[in-house]
């Protein structure tokens, strides 16, 4: 114990050793090229630290392993150190100190290998710049084909909306005719009452077709150039509601909304969503309408649901429900084209959302609206 004390009370003490030039024979020669090439290593030892230092504060954000990065400038730090206390030992003989510094450097050495054990696992995990750059270029390559198919799958639907709109545009003048030259045909022929009844049976016909070409119109005129403006859809469904009024009136519809959040949009199109969804809702219910309206927020998206207790769907139909044209009744049970859900979805879509149905035949169908809160276009 005393040596110890006694150790480290006379640490930087040189009086005990002959400086190394005194210790054994060494010529100028000799001992100049053992100082000069320890102080070499040392400057070395001395630099790189200083360099790792400097790569590490300017990486600091982007380095993992930091601790082994720390060490290793440590460990290479001391190493120098004694370097350059051997050569010192020349004239200055603080063979205590030298000890103490040995041992310090020893320790580190031994938690640096410790570490760099510990990491070797994650380390050889880690990719090599290589295979990075190469994984970055497949994901540009695959991101360019997706984005060079979605261009192509753009301008397709553009050819096939303005097709359906001049098609459904031109196919109304040859109607007007039919019924022009019926209503002409009837006027001036002398018709039996069988007669009349087919002419009236033709104008009913036409009459209709002329509804559904208005309504692959109306389907073909939503297209993505949506206004993207900061709207209320509270208002949207208020004047969803005021267009209904004479239907809700009638059929002492109850409807409750929750105030929702404003969103990005187009305001004519949402108030037609509302309209079509709650009509649907009052259309296709036998006891007094009940109609809730929520939403919450599900990150950035707004969860709208607008929830009937009407007649229900029966599951197996569920998807079919918004392919144009497609009805589950006849037209003289529940009246309607058909067209309505074809349209709301295509507006969600338009708006980067979703429109799905949660539905059972006789509970009641929830449609569930789901719009990304600030939706910045296609
Ligand atoms: P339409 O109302 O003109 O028949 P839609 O496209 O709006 O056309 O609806 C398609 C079909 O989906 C309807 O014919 C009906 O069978 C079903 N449907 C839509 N909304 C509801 C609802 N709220 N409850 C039950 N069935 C519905």
């Amino acid at each position: 114990m005393n040596e110890f004390i006694e150790f480290f009370s006379d640490l930087f003490t040189t009086k005990y050793w002959p400086p190394r030039w005194k210790c054994g024979y060494w010529s100028d020669f000799h001992g100049y090229l053992y100082i000069a090439s320890e102080l070499m290593v040392w400057l070395a030892y001395f630099l790189i630290p200083l360099i790792i230092m400097n790569y590490f504060a300017r990486k600091k954000s982007i380095i993992r392993f930091q601790k082994v990065y720390l060490l290793f400038a440590s460990f290479i730090l001391l190493c120098g150190s004694t370097h350059f206390l051997d050569a010192l030992m020349f004239w200055v003989p603080m063979y205590r100190f030298n000890a103490v510094v040995r041992l310090l450097t020893g320790i580190v050495s031994l938690v640096t290998v410790y570490h760099l054990f510990k990491i070797l696992p994650q380390a050889f995990k880690q990719k090599t710049s290589t295979e990075l750059e190469n994984e970055i270029r497949q994901r540009e390559s695959a991101e360019l084909k997706l984005a060079i198919a979605n261009a192509e799958l753009r301008e397709a639907n553009k050819g096939l909306e303005a097709f359906a709109y001049v098609a459904s545009h031109d196919l109304q003048e040859p109607l007007r005719k039919i019924r022009t030259f019926t209503d002409m045909a009837e006027r001036h022929g002398s018709f039996e009452e069988q007669g009349r009844m087919y002419m009236d049976r033709i104008r009913a016909a036409s009459t209709r077709m002329s509804g559904l070409i208005e309504d692959v119109l109306s389907l073909s005129r939503i297209t993505g150039n949506v206004e993207r403006k900061i709207i209320d859809p509270n208002r949207a469904v208020e004047r969803a509601m005021s267009d209904l009024e004479l239907k809700i009136a009638e059929r002492k519809a109850v409807i409750n909304v929750a105030p929702m959040p404003k969103i990005r949009g187009d305001e004519g199109y949402l108030t037609q969503l509302f309209y079509n969804l709650i009509n649907n809702a009052i259309k296709f219910s036998e006891a007094p309408p009940v109609i809730n309206i929520d939403n919450r927020m599900d990150g950035d998206i707004v969860e709208i649901r607008v929830s009937d207790n009407g007649i229900g769907i029966d599951k197996e139909y569920v998807n079919q429900i918004f392919e144009p044209f497609q009805r589950l009744h006849a037209r003289h049970e529940y009246e309607g084209s058909g067209i309505g859900l074809a349209i709301s979805k295509k507006i969600v879509d338009v708006h980067g959302g979703q429109l799905t149905v949660e539905s059972e035949k006789g509970k009641g169908s929830t449609f569930i609206i789901r719009l990304p809160w600030a939706f910045s276009g296609k």
